[in-house]
């Protein structure tokens, strides 16, 4: 008999709950029988694994966050709690999981394949974008449009009262959010920590902006980069301009999920259950230049390895002269 269970772990992204409805309906019509496991592998130790009904799918797609709960789990990481936890999905009969997560539930989940045998497939959830091997993770449109939405607010203010603002945005140690954001919001200025950010290159791009007649700056500032007060205090001794910091913070995790990040989540869905059918284990699932793909587990380590986003700062910078 086909047990599968799903879970969500890490940070909780939009999208994620459109992942878990098409997970287990395309599961299910595949002869699987389908569970789920609350809090993550926090939940895995403590058994809190069910059978999910259709009706606990129902109705979701639109919601952010996750309705199966994410969790941390440092004890996770240690093998004999690793040992109880697969415990608890082998006394259920349940040898098929799938992880929704980021780059460390990945390796929590290969540990469980190469461990135990569980046949393991992991669904990129997260809003950083920074998983090797895919495009685009899910919950990365939806954040980028927030972070727009709040843009065009901040930049109300930044017009009215002549000011630079600094927008400091998520993403790990990932540049993504900040680069898109400052390409499709029109931005006066980025910072990212792929590249060297010298502050007297944004300070010299400030002024000269100024010289130009234009009267406000939106400056994109990953937090990777570090904090957005320390670049202020800095970027002080550069320039004229009235200089103002916000944090934008959890409002960038939350929301209804785009259009993209849903069929997005149900097209990774729909590979997972696929690669599973065929026997295949112990990967993750991604979507590359439009094509659905799949890289094992082993390789994703590597943030290194990430495609490259030289391009993409290059118009960056072009932009927002
Ligand atoms: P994300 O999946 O978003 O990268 P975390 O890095 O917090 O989030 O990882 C989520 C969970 O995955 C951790 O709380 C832990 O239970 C598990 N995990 C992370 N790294 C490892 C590891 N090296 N070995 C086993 N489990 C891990």
């Amino acid at each position: 008999e086909k047990k599968l269970a799903i879970l969500t772990s890490g940070g909780d992204a939009p999208g994620m709950n459109a992942a878990i409805r098409a997970t287990a309906k395309i599961a299910e019509s595949c002869g699987f029988e389908v569970y789920g496991i609350r809090r993550g592998y926090l939940g895995m130790l403590n058994d809190e694994i069910f059978l999910m009904t259709g009706r606990f799918v129902s109705g979701i797609i639109d919601k952010g966050g996750t309705v199966l709960l994410t969790a941390r789990s440092e004890e996770f990481k240690q093998a004999r709690f690793r040992e109880i936890a697969a415990n608890n999905l082998k006394k259920k009969g349940i040898n098929y999981l799938v992880v929704i997560g980021g780059d460390g539930s990945y390796r929590g989940a290969n540990l469980l394949y190469k461990e135990y045998g569980i046949k393991v497939v992991g669904i990129p959830g997260t809003i950083d974008n920074d998983i090797y091997g895919t495009d685009y993770t899910l919950g990365f449109d939806t954040c980028l449009n927030t972070i727009l939405d709040a843009m065009s607010k901040i930049r109300d203010t930044a017009t009215s009262h002549e000011r630079t603002i600094l927008i400091q945005v998520m993403g790990r140690h990932a540049g993504d959010l900040a680069l898109h954001a400052c390409i499709a919001g029109g931005g006066d200025g980025i910072m990212i920590p792929e590249m060297d950010n010298p502050i007297e290159m944004l300070a010299l791009q400030l002024k000269e902006r100024r010289k130009n007649g234009k009267l406000h700056d939106i400056v994109l500032v990953a937090e990777g980069v570090g904090n957005v007060l320390d670049i202020e205090k800095k970027l002080r001794g550069h320039i004229n301009s009235e200089i103002r910091s916000v944090v934008l913070g959890y409002i960038q995790r939350g929301g209804t999920p785009s259009g993209f990040d849903r069929v997005l989540a149900s097209r990774m869905a729909a590979k997972a259950i696929e690669v599973l059918n065929n026997g295949e284990a112990g990967v993750m699932v991604g979507i590359e230049k439009n094509e659905m793909v799949t890289h094992p587990l082993d390789e994703v380590d590597s943030t290194e390895k990430r495609k490259s986003i030289e391009k993409d700062y290059e118009l960056a910078l072009l932009l927002s002269k």
